[in-house]
């Protein structure tokens, strides 16, 4: 697993909000270096200027190429960089575990307004991708979801707990949702939790489990049966 995670972010506050939480925090603790970096100290002037309008017109701000640039140069070993775009190719679970797999450094570009200049595109970024076929105001959250994914498949983030390759679309699952979860209390409003969870019986536990998955899979997402490739 890489070393250091780096976002590039004009809101970096926004990103270490979230360094506090979860497998961000857990993260930090197994020697993980997570850094956000506030693209402003590296603007073009002195009013920290990051954007212009476009070329050849229409609305909306396109952040510049030389800030983006100078951020990424700042940085020791910027290693696999990372843009979140619609544009991208759509990011899964795959992805995930592949990337976590990667003994590598990290560095998210987080775009704003229209999008970035596609210069700093062809010269800086390894991969582009997307979360999703709609767009979201800014590459925050994007890239806080796709490190997310990445740091819970590391060993250790999560803990003896839970195992990622079990969860929804896991090497575990055959790509998979997960089967249905219970817990207490054994009745709630006349519905029962069911009987083979409580009987003890392990391997019958496992045989219903799958049953259950592929049934939820195919009346949910019958697409991931169809194609187990997708994931
Ligand atoms: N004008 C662009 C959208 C810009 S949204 C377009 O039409 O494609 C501003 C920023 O939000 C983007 O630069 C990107 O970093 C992020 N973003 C928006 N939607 C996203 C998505 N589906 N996946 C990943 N990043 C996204």
């Amino acid at each position: 697993m890489s070393r250091n995670l780096s976002f590039i972010s004009i809101h970096p506050q926004f990103i270490e909000a979230y360094f506090r939480f979860g497998v961000f925090k857990a993260a930090t603790r197994l020697n993980i270096q997570l850094h956000s970096i506030n693209l402003r100290t590296h603007a073009v002037d002195k009013h920290g200027s990051i954007d212009d309008s476009p070329f050849g017109g229409g609305d909306g701000m396109v952040m510049r190429v030389e800030p983006l640039a100078a951020a990424v140069r700042a940085l020791p070993k910027p290693g696999r960089v990372i843009y979140t775009s619609p544009s991208g190719r759509l990011w899964t679970q795959k992805d995930a575990e592949r990337y976590a797999a990667l003994d590598e450094d990290l560095t998210f570009i987080c775009g704003r307004f229209a999008g970035i200049d596609q210069r700093f595109v062809d010269a800086f970024i390894d991969d582009e991708v997307s979360i999703g076929d709609f767009v979201v105001s800014g590459g925050e959250l994007p890239s806080l979801l796709i490190a997310d994914s990445i740091l819970r498949q590391v060993p250790g983030v999560l803990g003896n707990e839970r195992s990622a390759p079990d969860d929804s679309f896991g090497s575990g699952m055959q790509g998979m949702l997960e089967y249905p979860l219970y817990t207490r209390p054994l009745e709630y409003e006349g519905h029962k939790v069911p009987d083979v969870l409580l009987s003890g019986d392990h391997q019958k536990i496992k045989v219903w489990r799958e049953a259950a998955a592929l049934e939820k899979t195919r009346k949910l997402r019958p697409d991931l049966l169809k194609n187990p490739s997708k994931n």
